[in-house]
């Protein structure tokens, strides 16, 4: 269950004549230049992959892409775990769909980056934070089931934040532990599926049938597999208390789902964890956890608005001195995915 943030990432485009791309980007303040035509086009591992990535999965698909100047303004902290990369894909695709003249259905838009950053890039994520990117709208989060790519939006009260904490820390792990923990859920989903033909992943599997059929799997991916079924239960449930108004129960809800994060999936850090913690002693927070990958990046905290500020002020000062870190917080609205802007 996903939100998307009011930070913004920009492209301005326009069209050049031959079949190129000219891209730069304010934030890395370079430019680089392809040919569409040029079927060798492959990462290495630079930012302009993003891009790229997008348009020759565009022209994969089938889309004629024209040749065009594009100009990147992102202002999504870059490797936070907020999904700057999914803003640019999808800030990308928008902008190469309109100039080409082309009409593509969201979904199979969010579907496009996600294959850019799977296939070219070459991260194994999943759809969601191009999905929000695309589809989040203001005072809303956004209830995905990642299968059939069907979605709600669900109400957030005016009064509330989304506030978001960084740690301004990224251990070097993340990525390596972001592959073994998929690997270790594709190994309980194998195990499971020995015993419950229809299992194809956790989302098949309730926590009593794992109780039953996985007490022969290694007690690490017993874990694992705890967490992610508990916590797509978890969703269910805070879908049902946002429907409800229910925020006191929405934020028992990631509690729990932080402690299951830090406890089973072990993807924390001791700085998010504090940074949780600090939240959770705050007057008027809702709930706490850490968002995004783990092993360091942000944490997303449900805040009343009229104690934003006391919430900022305090968090900052107990993070800063048990860390000797200045964090970075920002007070967010829920806010709409990917829309043109004129200049
Ligand atoms: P996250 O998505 O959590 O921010 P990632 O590592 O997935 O972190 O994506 C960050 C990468 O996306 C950057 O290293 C860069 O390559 C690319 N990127 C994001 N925003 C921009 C931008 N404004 N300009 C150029 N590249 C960007
Ligand atoms: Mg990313």
């Amino acid at each position: 269950m996903p939100a998307a943030l009011g930070f913004s990432t920009y492209v301005s485009i326009s069209p050049l004549e031959p079949r190129r791309l000219r891209i730069f980007s304010e934030n890395f303040n370079e430019e680089v230049e392809v040919d569409l035509d040029d079927n060798k086009l492959a990462a290495r591992k630079h930012w302009s992959d993003y891009p790229v990535g997008v348009a020759v999965e565009l022209e994969r698909a089938g889309h004629r892409l024209r040749g065009a100047a594009l100009r990147i303004r992102g202002e999504v902290p870059i490797g936070s775990g907020l999904s700057s990369s999914a803003a640019i894909e999808v800030a990308t695709a928008c902008a190469l769909t309109a100039i080409a003249g082309l009409q593509i259905d969201r979904r199979e838009l969010a579907l496009l980056c996600q294959r850019a950053e799977n296939e070219f890039v070459g991260a194994r994520v999943g759809i969601m934070d191009q999905f929000v990117s695309l589809f989040g709208a203001a005072q809303k989060s956004l209830l995905l089931d990642c299968r059939s790519l069907e979605f709600r939006l669900l109400p957030l009260p005016d009064n509330v934040r989304l506030i978001i904490c960084n740690t301004m820390v990224k251990h070097a792990l993340a990525s390596g532990a972001y592959n073994e923990r998929r690997a270790q859920c594709e190994a309980g989903v194998k195990h499971l599926a020995q015993f419950l033909p229809h299992v194809t992943a956790l989302r098949d599997v309730t926590l009593e049938q794992l109780e039953q059929f996985g007490q022969d799997l290694p007690e690490v991916v017993y874990r694992r597999c705890r967490h992610v079924i508990a916590e797509n239960e978890r969703v269910l449930l805070a879908g049902a208390a946002l429907d409800e108004g229910e925020l006191q129960r929405f934020g028992e809800l990631m509690g729990e789902s932080h402690r299951s994060l830090r406890d089973d999936y072990e993807v924390s850090s001791e700085e998010l964890d504090v940074m949780v913690e600090l939240a959770q002693r705050v007057e008027g927070v809702y709930g706490a956890r850490m968002t995004g990958g783990g092993f360091g990046g942000c944490t997303v905290n449900l805040v009343v608005a009229e104690h934003a500020d006391e919430f900022r002020a305090r968090v900052a000062e107990g993070y800063e001195q048990a860390t000797k870190i200045k964090p970075e917080i920002y007070v967010c609205n829920a806010s709409n995915g990917a829309e043109e802007v004129s200049a």
